[in-house]
């Protein structure tokens, strides 16, 4: 062997002696922090927090069952996926990547604005729409504060007041729907805000512009009512509240939308609120600087221009919500009317069980259990071909468990 190899190995087992010596001393470092006591506590309040549980990733699942086209109807998500000139605006935007994103999200806010017909100072962008449920609670509730929420309902209103030690006032639905006099009902000088998912997820129920302002003049002026649109998009029924009408007409309102939805961009979290000038900038008080990153605001910004793509997206939705409608129908299963792009319909047997059976043959859907109904499931409507394939599945397992 040359010297010179000779020198290599020896400064190789020099090395490798070293890496040794060193990977002990940081793994007694982390033995000692492992047995010094952890002299503090969470807060109190953060305790009724069950953190979310996220699904395993399509391909693991897929890995671990040994099947194969597993198709996801379980979170809402949009089939047709986003605009191909969002693709393109993605691409395009690559190169500024370096760069800090706008923290004021300008050409978003000024594109929205004329949109909606309101201004740029009506409206606060956010990481998705959760964290703008997140920000108000940030912006309004003290400890012991009270919101008001139906039930069942998003579970993100109630993570916001627990996070700020305020507590959740849960008003049942009935069919399945918000309760709007029982709601008023609950309030009290505690009360700080109501939330009110329209469409309601999970069970897809719609409220109308009338009910809504019967509603709203009866709110005292101590109170914000939150209007969560996340699927307003979808709607057809021409009684939708116009909700923005109510920003107009002066009321304490915060109206919440997302491009997460029709828009297909979950991925990239980008949601809005619009609102009173004075209550966005109490909302921007407790927004941080960049939270909205660039990629999201670019795409936001082609998927709002591409109008098409939307109502494509639409229409392709009405079609499998009038197709699992009927479907259900056929079956004697009993579902509530939707305006969303979702179902919530009742199998009649424990929807755990059927989770696993369907997953089994690769269809995932969300069970009702975590909703307080244990025999619904509830299901996002996918392509014509996604939304045959459940059927059939369903149909199947459901005939096998009478048998
Ligand atoms: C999906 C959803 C949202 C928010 O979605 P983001 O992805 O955070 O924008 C908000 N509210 C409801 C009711 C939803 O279903």
């Amino acid at each position: 062997m040359s010297i010179e190899k000779e020198g290599f190995f020896q400064s190789l087992v020099e090395a490798k002696i070293w890496a040794i010596f060193k990977l002990s001393t940081t793994l007694d470092i982390r033995k000692g922090s492992e047995t010094m006591a952890k002299d503090f506590k969470k807060r109190a309040c953060l305790e009724p927090i069950v953190p979310y549980v996220p699904g395993k990733p399509i391909e693991e699942v897929e890995r671990e069952l040994g099947v194969s086209n597993i198709i996801k109807m379980a979170s809402n998500e949009n089939p047709l996926g986003p605009s191909t000139k969002v693709m393109d605006a993605i691409k395009g935007y690559l190169q500024k990547l370096s760069l800090y994103p706008d923290g004021n999200a300008y050409y978003l806010k000024q594109a929205l604005a004329e949109h909606l017909g309101v201004t740029d100072k009506n409206i606060i962008c956010g990481n998705g729409a959760d964290e703008l449920i997140t920000f108000s609670g940030m912006a309004y509730l003290n400890p012991g504060d009270e919101i008001i929420i139906s039930h069942p309902t998003f579970s993100e209103y109630e993570f916001a007041a627990r996070v700020m030690d305020a507590t959740p006032v849960r008003v049942p639905s009935v069919d399945f729907c918000h309760d709007l006099p029982a709601m008023l009902a609950a309030i009290t000088e505690r009360t700080k805000i109501i939330y009110v998912c329209n469409p309601n997820n999970p069970t897809g129920a719609m409220l109308t512009h009338a009910e809504l302002a019967d509603f709203m003049k009866q709110v005292p002026p101590h109170i914000l009512v939150v209007m969560d649109e996340a699927y307003y998009e979808y709607v057809t029924d021409l009684a939708y509240a116009r909700s923005i009408e109510f920003l107009k007409e002066g009321y304490n309102v915060l109206i919440f939308r997302t491009f997460s939805k029709i828009y297909g961009l979950a991925g990239l979290r980008v949601g809005y609120g619009l609102a009173s000038e004075e209550i966005i900038a109490d909302i921007n008080t407790v927004r941080e600087p960049f939270n909205v990153n660039a990629v999201a605001q670019v795409a936001a910004l082609a998927a709002l221009k591409d109008q098409e793509h939307m109502k494509a997206v639409q229409a392709a939705n009405t079609q499998g919500r009038d197709y699992l409608a009927k479907e259900f129908e056929r079956m004697g299963l009993s579902y509530v009317p939707t305006q969303a792009n979702f179902i919530f319909v009742e199998v009649g047997v424990d929807s755990k069980a059927l989770f696993q059976k369907l997953l089994q043959q690769g269809v995932i859907v969300r069970t009702g259990d975590i909703f307080g109904y244990p025999q619904h499931i509830r299901v996002s409507f996918g392509t014509e071909e996604q939304n045959k394939r459940f059927i059939s599945t369903l149909e199947e397992t459901l005939k096998q468990w009478d048998s």
